[in-house]
């Protein structure tokens, strides 16, 4: 018997559904996660030392490839001087200066943990620095677990949100406007007629949580400008993007500069860590200087920021964005071409070192698009090429990620096990 189902059953005996987070538990895909018991480059090896070609990569930090040597020694070293101190570090002033220089509106930065810490606390700085209670956030997003987050749409436009999980009271999201993404209209109706109550917009300026959603000609710009028009700041949920996509985040990319950013993933190199920042003026609400609190313990932890460092330092390698972003087009150029010569409905897009596969003839631009998508054959999708050696997301609803060691020999082998599989989705 496989010791990935010995492991999940005893998993499941300890931890609820197995997992220490949902989506690692393949529900929405069936079958039984593969336990990881090592990962070096763009692979990992399974309880039963079966190995697989990654493309979640930790769901993005993996960019340079697991256990990048460098990455690897900054940690251990930095572990040598103590793990966690409670006072300030040189070190988190070297990270906070590296996110400064790349980051374009980025003038002061504060360090936390995880990606919805920052989310969260990015939310109460737009309130706190506003005076308003009210935030626009898009349907299919997703921010992080905080309260006045966990939200869907309400019916009809313009409405306020319901809670998507349980033990999230109504009024705790009775403030949070929920609205399509890409529905330029949905957002200038809301400011119409909320603009004076609304602190602020935060979005992922290209959406990685809902499968790869880029944002349509115009959406990010009018965001800017509603906010910018009523007075409302605007926050770029860069957890997954920033240093994903391109050197400096969608923003870079685009030129529209938000008020406030989040960071994550990326940043850490695998290690937990978490970042917001703006303008000196927006961030000089934050505790000790103004009244809006946040704090942590492990906050700037000396390893993460190790590992951060040494992770932004090999990003700044000349070519490196050029580089991952061929690599990734070639790989989805690639397997739409395979799904294609085999009469499948599939297409493929990828920003940087981010891509989405969607079995439909176009790329979606929303939410409803992607649902409309054959996910029963992304499924069978899904456990043929886990049977080949190959791991993409567990969920129609997932981007994928590339890593700086998936060479063109991984991309090959990837494309061909994929024209296998799509031979055999054909013939149904
Ligand atoms: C992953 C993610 C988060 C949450 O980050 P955690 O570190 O998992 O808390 C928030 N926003 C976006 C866009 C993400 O992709």
């Amino acid at each position: 018997m496989s010791r990935n189902v010995e492991l999940f059953a005893r998993a499941s005996r300890s931890i609820p559904g197995g997992v220490n987070s949902p989506v690692r538990a393949f529900r929405s895909v069936g079958g039984t996660p593969r336990f990881v018991a090592r990962a070096l480059g763009p692979y990992f090896w399974d309880a039963d030392d079966k190995r697989y070609i990654d493309y979640i990569g930790s769901w993005g930090p993996a960019i340079l490839g697991h256990a990048h040597p460098e990455v690897v020694r900054a940690v251990q070293e930095a572990a040598v001087h103590g793990l966690s101190y409670g006072a300030p570090t040189e070190a988190e002033i070297i990270i906070a200066e590296m996110l400064i220089e790349r980051m374009p509106s980025i003038e002061q930065v504060r360090l936390v943990s995880s990606g919805t810490e920052a989310t969260m606390t990015a939310i109460r700085l737009a309130r706190g620095a506003t005076g308003r209670n009210k935030i626009i956030k898009f349907e299919g997003c997703y921010h992080g677990h905080a309260d006045s987050l966990l939200v869907k749409a309400g019916s009809g436009l313009l409405t306020f949100g319901n809670p998507t999980s349980a033990g999230v009271p109504p009024e705790f999201v009775a403030h949070t406007i929920v609205l399509d993404y890409n529905d330029i209209e949905g957002v200038r109706a809301a400011f119409a007629e909320h603009g004076k109550e609304i602190a602020c917009i935060i979005v992922e300026p290209v959406a990685g949580n809902m499968n790869l959603i880029k944002p349509i000609p115009g959406f990010l710009e009018v965001l800017r400008s509603e906010c910018t028009a009523h007075g409302a700041l605007l926050i770029f949920d860069e957890v997954m993007t920033g240093f994903r996509v391109g050197p400096q985040g969608v923003q870079g990319l685009t030129g529209i500069k938000p008020d406030i950013t989040t960071l994550a993933k990326v940043i850490g190199g695998g290690m937990p860590i978490g970042a917001f920042g703006g303008s000196k003026e927006v961030m000089a609400n934050i505790a000790p200087l103004g009244g809006v609190y946040q704090a942590g313990t492990l906050s700037g932890n000396p390893v993460a920021v190790a590992a951060g460092i040494t992770t932004l330092k090999l990003l700044a390698a000349p070519g490196f964005y050029e580089d991952l972003s061929a690599r990734t087009r070639k790989l989805v150029d690639g397997l739409v071409a395979a799904a294609h010569k085999h009469g499948i409905a599939f297409s493929g897009d990828c920003v940087g070192g981010m891509f989405g596969v969607y079995f439909s003839n176009t790329v979606p631009t929303t939410l409803a698009e992607v649902s409309a998508s054959n996910i029963d054959m992304f499924k069978v999708f899904f456990h043929a090429m886990l049977d080949e050696g190959v791991y993409f997301a567990p969920s129609a609803y997932e981007a994928g990620f590339v890593s700086a060691t998936h060479d063109d020999s991984v991309i090959a082998a990837t494309i061909e096990a994929a024209d296998r599989v799509f031979a055999k989705l054909a013939k149904g």
